[in-house]
């Protein structure tokens, strides 16, 4: 025989009780990679909770299903109106690199396809045979090549990003959709990195279409929209599934996500507020001989591109990382190897490409943690002086 003994436990605490209250943790100490992923804003953590504690498939004809339906509904009409849509012109994905996969296959299919050299592999890689337009050594991207383009061979599917996901430069997207129109041509911009940081709306852009993402804003991974004007919002689905999304993108939608992307975009806003942190970020880092890249053309407030010349980018990463410092290098792989920037390399910057990391700072920086990078940074830049000879450091690369 045997016995089973139990534990008296403690009564279960309801779920959302325990998302809300847990207090959020904070690690890395030092946390400057908000370019990959912003800090979830508490709004959003609020949100999220309350979606999760119903239970319904938005697309069920039941009153659960329409329970779930409804904060849907409601966040597709608060994300509408914050970026300059209609709600029926919204199309929620799981992220930027979908809505991206998806303009690019629904509105470039028949097309000539030309996006911008320093775009996001999201949109590269859906596009492998694209025209690339070129940028200058501030990484803007040159519109009288893209009007010359256009007058060659019109109608084109144009792709250019609104800000930059490693220097933070801001694209004259309004100007390249005046160009495009002028062509009968498309614009689809990337404003996955813009969206929340400043004013992002694709009426006033002018766009065919405009991807943005979740986490990108403050909200959680695993949501993002493809905006599109009302004349092409007719798409063909890249994923066909059950039809929801009006047809345009099968598979049942992560309520909870998208009721805290919705809050988190409600709350975010403008970035602006953050460029005292990152100049000061940046002072400290030229003193110890970095050079800023894209740093004379407008930018986001919280991003800055740092290179060391000499210093590998990985491993700089690594230092800082040691020291509690979370910051990326230019291009990351998903292996989380470091690749050489083609964004930095499409600015002409030689070997600087492989020797630049991303500080990007998050809606929640604060003094003490730019101060904390600072001194990481300066006492690893004065190291990896030490130990690189003078014949292989640069000091600026032509
Ligand atoms: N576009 C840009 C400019 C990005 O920075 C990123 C992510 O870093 C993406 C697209 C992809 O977004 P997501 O991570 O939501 O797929």
């Amino acid at each position: 025989m045997y016995i089973v003994r139990t534990r008296a436990r403690e009564p279960r605490r309801p779920r959302a009780h325990y998302i809300v209250h847990m207090p959020p943790a904070r690690f890395p100490p030092v946390y400057l990679d908000a370019n990959a992923t912003e800090p979830l804003r508490p709004d959003a953590r609020v949100a999220i909770a309350e979606a999760f504690d119903v239970t319904g498939n938005p697309s069920s004809v039941h009153g659960a299903g329409r329970a779930a339906r409804r904060i849907m509904e409601d966040a597709r009409e608060a994300l509408a109106a914050r970026f300059g849509v209609r709600p029926a012109d919204l199309v929620f994905t799981s992220g930027g690199t979908e809505a991206d996969a998806l303009a690019i296959h629904a509105l470039g299919g028949g097309r000539r396809v030309i996006i911008g050299a320093t775009e996001h592999e999201a949109v590269r890689a859906a596009a492998p045979g694209a025209t690339i337009l070129p940028v200058d050594r501030n990484g803007t991207a040159d519109l009288d090549v893209l009007a010359s383009l256009l007058g060659e061979r019109p109608p084109a599917l144009v792709c250019l990003m609104l800000a930059n996901n490693e220097t933070g430069v801001i694209q004259p997207v309004a100007d390249a959709a005046r160009i495009c129109d002028r062509y009968g041509s498309w614009l689809h911009v990337d404003a996955v990195q813009a969206a929340g940081r400043i004013a992002t709306d694709l009426k006033m852009l002018g766009a065919a279409s405009m991807a943005i993402s979740s986490h990108k804003l403050g909200g959680p991974a695993g949501a993002g929209a493809l905006m599109l004007a009302s004349e092409v919002s007719s798409i063909a689905p890249l994923i066909a599934g059950g039809g929801q999304e009006r047809g345009r993108r099968g598979g049942t939608q992560p309520v909870a996500v998208i009721a805290g992307f919705a809050a988190a975009a409600e709350t975010s806003g403008d970035a602006g507020t953050l460029a005292p942190l990152r100049d000061r970020a940046e002072r400290a880092a030229v003193a110890c001989g970095a050079v800023v890249c894209g740093g004379e053309v407008p930018r986001l407030a919280n991003t800055t591109s740092l290179a060391l010349p000499g210093v590998r980018a990985e491993t700089q990463v690594i230092a800082l990382d040691l020291a509690g410092v979370a910051v990326s290098a230019g291009a990351a792989c998903s292996s989380g190897k470091v690749a050489r920037s083609h964004v930095l390399h499409a600015m002409g910057l030689g070997p600087l490409a492989g020797e630049a990391i991303r500080v990007s700072l998050p809606w929640n920086a604060t003094a003490a943690d730019v101060d904390a990078f600072a001194a990481a940074y300066s006492r690893m830049a004065l190291r990896l002086a030490r130990e690189t000879p003078d014949a292989d450091r640069r000091t600026l690369v032509d």
